[in-house]
């Protein structure tokens, strides 16, 4: 049983590598955020994320039902809490993505979890993978000038990833995987 949870810039290829993971290791179960902004063209709800309004995510949040939750970038992000509770039971392996702070967040709460930061090789490289999703300017340059204290933070993360390959860098996670599987309960 592992519990993986992904943070890391802006970018960066968290979402890539994490699907990447999940097609390697069909058995995972990835814990879908509930979040106020708005959908993207070609997500579903449900799948990405639960997409509610700020009222249902607040009710949500207040009748204990987050984990730990956000504001992002500007809007609300947050695990529920029941889901990842009951896979933690059943001894699954189970994979969170989330910012920064919320990563630090869990790290209270379920002091077993595995902190991994992903990070693009550059911010070149970054401000171009921004561009080529399609982000609009402001939101790249909002989301660049956050990720300048994520960085400060990575010496609070059990390990670090560059994904520049991304071949390399799913192998990298996947090493940190199996070798949680195999520690001794
Ligand atoms: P994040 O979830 O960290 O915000 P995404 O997974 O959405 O980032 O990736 C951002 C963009 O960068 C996407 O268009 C993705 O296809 C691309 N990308 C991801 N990993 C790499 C990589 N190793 N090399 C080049 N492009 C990548
Ligand atoms: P995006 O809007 O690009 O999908 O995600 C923006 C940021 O919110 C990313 O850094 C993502 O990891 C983070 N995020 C997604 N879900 C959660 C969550 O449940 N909690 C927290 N704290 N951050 C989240």
């Amino acid at each position: 049983m592992a519990l993986l949870v992904v943070a890391g810039t802006s970018g960066a290829g968290k979402g890539t590598i994490v699907a990447r993971l999940r097609q390697r290791h069909p058995g995972i179960w990835y814990s879908v955020s509930a979040t106020t902004r708005p959908q993207r063209p070609g997500e579903e709800n449900g799948r990405e994320y639960l997409f509610l309004t700020t009222e249902d995510f607040v009710r949500l949040r207040d009748s204990g039902g987050l984990l730990e939750w956000f504001e992002v970038y500007g809007h609300l992000y947050g695990t529920p809490r029941g889901p990842v509770e009951e896979h933690l039971g059943a001894g699954d392996d189970v994979v969170l993505e989330l910012d920064v702070q919320g990563a630090l967040a869990v790290r209270e709460v379920l002091p077993e979890a595995t902190l991994l930061f992903i990070r693009a090789p550059s911010h070149e490289e970054q401000r171009r993978r921004l561009e080529g999703r399609g982000d609009r300017a402001d939101t790249i340059e909002a989301r660049m000038a956050v990720d300048e204290e994520y960085e400060a933070r990575t010496g609070d993360f059990d390990h670090v990833i560059v994904n520049d390959d991304l071949d390399r860098a799913v192998d990298e996670v996947s090493a940190i995987l199996e070798a949680l599987r195999r520690r001794p309960a």
